[in-house]
């Protein structure tokens, strides 16, 4: 889940928009754009890249767009279509009217495109998100929240949205369900986002929409609503720290931003993908029938570092649940040797990029060999997300920090996923299914708890901090992730020697170190 800005007031709204995606950068993208109500309409312009390549892009913006004091702004995380500068957001309905930002997934999107599709609509992305635009045409009777509220009820999901209307001039809709929005109360101005790193230069006063609130914005007031439209009171609070402090969303480095995101990364993983029901798991992007999975031999899990440590508890559990031969191949050794390998066997690319050189190797190798081969991405659209065709989605959101978190705890979710769905086909009794579904579901609150513990856990790293060396031991499932222990302390130590930013080595000057362990 991406960054979301807002702005509605007497100055024109361009600027602030620019500044906000900028405070929200540290949150990690791939794509960013802006919608301004002008008096010609919507004026949208969107650009695949960095911030920096959206404000080159707006130079040549012409003066009603420059002028226009009321826009919405995003920087996404790709979740469904590849980051490209059609899926960049805002998204618009067919007669360009409405405009929506979004973070989060519209879970029903293919059921709701379907339907408008029938109709003779054209679609202009790959997104779930705009399907939003033309659900709000469909809706749009003259109120604009009444129109976002009814929307909100037909669509299953995570959404925080900000919505425009060429219609509605100088107000923009904002509604939140289980994504992040806060509303930043100016002077005759005010301004929205999805984090409140991006107002602080503005205005200390603001407030949270809670689940279900919607909330109108104009200049001169902020009213919140329910979804029926009938006005909440919401508190007002005074946010505090400074500018820099808050550049990594308050935490003291990206690792530790994630470490607490994990929660939400599980959610996301999980969300939508788990029918208790049935006691299985609903991988749609694996593409593979219950007569594919019982015609497999054996399932090859590949990767490097802590992907083949994620990997490791897939191979367990699908042996465990499944009954399912399976195989941990370093991707690295993968590629110089002359694996034996056929139509029968699955592989399995796990790489929270999508484009380590070494995976990507041997998911070319297995495709020219003529396995079946899915990707375990976390980038959409990624090479290997590509090249695999078929696979699953972490969900996960944009993983900063060289020494990953979220990512592999993640992964392993996805990997459970896969062990429930082959041991429903193959040997798991229903009831058996549906108790391990429900506790795959209960996994982030697990997290949570944890997390919670933050204090007690601080102290026994302070006890340890000191020390060179460390051995971390685990049998069974926690063999791997002893492995993963200690690979964490050995990319830290790195770090910590080299005098780099742990950011800076993902995307700079060592990010091969990635690759290597
Ligand atoms: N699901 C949406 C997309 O893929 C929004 C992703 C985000 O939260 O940035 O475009």
């Amino acid at each position: 889940m991406c960054g979301i800005v807002g702005y509605v007031g007497p100055r024109p709204a361009l600027p602030h928009l620019l500044q906000g995606l900028r405070r929200l950068e540290y949150r990690g993208y791939d794509s960013a754009g802006v919608a301004l109500v002008t008096g010609q309409g919507i004026w949208m312009c969107k650009q695949s890249g960095k911030v920096a390549a959206l404000a080159a892009a707006l130079e040549t913006a012409p003066a009603s767009a420059l002028a226009a004091s009321c826009g919405i702004a995003h920087t996404r995380w790709a979740t469904h279509g590849a980051p490209t500068q059609a899926n960049a957001h805002p998204h618009s309905d067919p007669s360009g009217r409405f405009a929506v930002v979004h973070n989060g997934i519209v879970e029903n999107y293919s059921v709701i495109r379907t339907h408008f599709q029938n109709q003779g609509h054209v679609f202009k992305s790959e997104t779930d998100t705009e399907v939003i635009a033309h659900l709000l045409a469909e809706c749009y009777q003259g109120d604009l929240a009444a129109a976002v509220g009814q929307v909100l009820r037909r669509i299953v999901g995570a959404c925080g949205i900000a919505v425009v209307c060429a219609d509605r001039p100088g107000e923009i809709i904002v509604a939140r369900r289980g994504s992040p929005i806060v509303i930043g109360l100016g002077t005759g101005e005010n301004f929205v986002a999805s984090d409140s790193t991006a107002l602080i230069a503005h205005t200390r006063e603001v407030i949270y929409l809670d689940d279900n609130d919607l909330a109108v914005l104009t200049a001169s007031g902020v009213e919140v609503r329910s979804l029926d439209n009938t006005p909440v009171v919401r508190t007002t609070t005074e946010i505090t720290g400074e500018i820099g402090a808050t550049e990594k969303g308050g935490y003291e480095h990206f690792m530790l931003k994630e470490i607490f995101e994990q929660p939400e990364a599980l959610r996301n993983t999980l969300r939508g993908r788990l029918d208790l029901d049935l006691g299985t798991a609903t991988l749609a992007g694996l593409n593979l029938t219950p007569r594919d999975i019982a015609a497999l031999r054996r399932v090859l899990l590949v990767g490097c570092g802590t992907s083949r440590h994620a990997g490791l508890v897939g191979e367990y559990a699908l042996e465990d649940f499944a009954d399912m031969p399976a195989e941990v191949e370093q991707a690295a050794e993968f590629r110089y040797r002359n694996p034996i390998i056929n139509s029968q066997d699955l592989l399995l690319a796990i790489s929270q990029s999508g484009e380590t050189a070494d995976t990507l190797a041997a998911v070319r190798e297995a495709i020219q060999k003529g396995a079946i081969v899915a990707g375990l991405c976390n980038v959409v659209g990624s090479t290997i997300a590509r090249e695999a065709g078929r696979g699953i989605y972490l969900h996960a959101g944009p993983e900063i920090s060289v020494a990953s978190t979220k990512a592999f705890t993640s992964q392993v979710a996805a990997l459970l996923m896969v062990a429930l769905k082959f041991a429903r086909g193959r040997r798991l009794p229903r009831e058996e299914g549906m108790q391990l579904a429900l506790e795959l579901r209960g996994l982030p609150d697990l997290v949570e708890a944890v997390l919670e513990q933050n204090d007690a856990i601080s102290l026994v790293a302070e006890r340890y901090a000191a020390h060179d060396r460390a051995f971390f031991i685990g049998r069974g499932y926690l063999f791997p992730v002893a492995l993963e222990g200690a690979l964490k302390l050995k990319e830290i130590s790195y770090v910590h020697a080299e005098g780099y930013h742990a950011a800076e080595l993902k995307h700079g000057p060592i990010a091969m170190l990635d690759e290597r362990m």
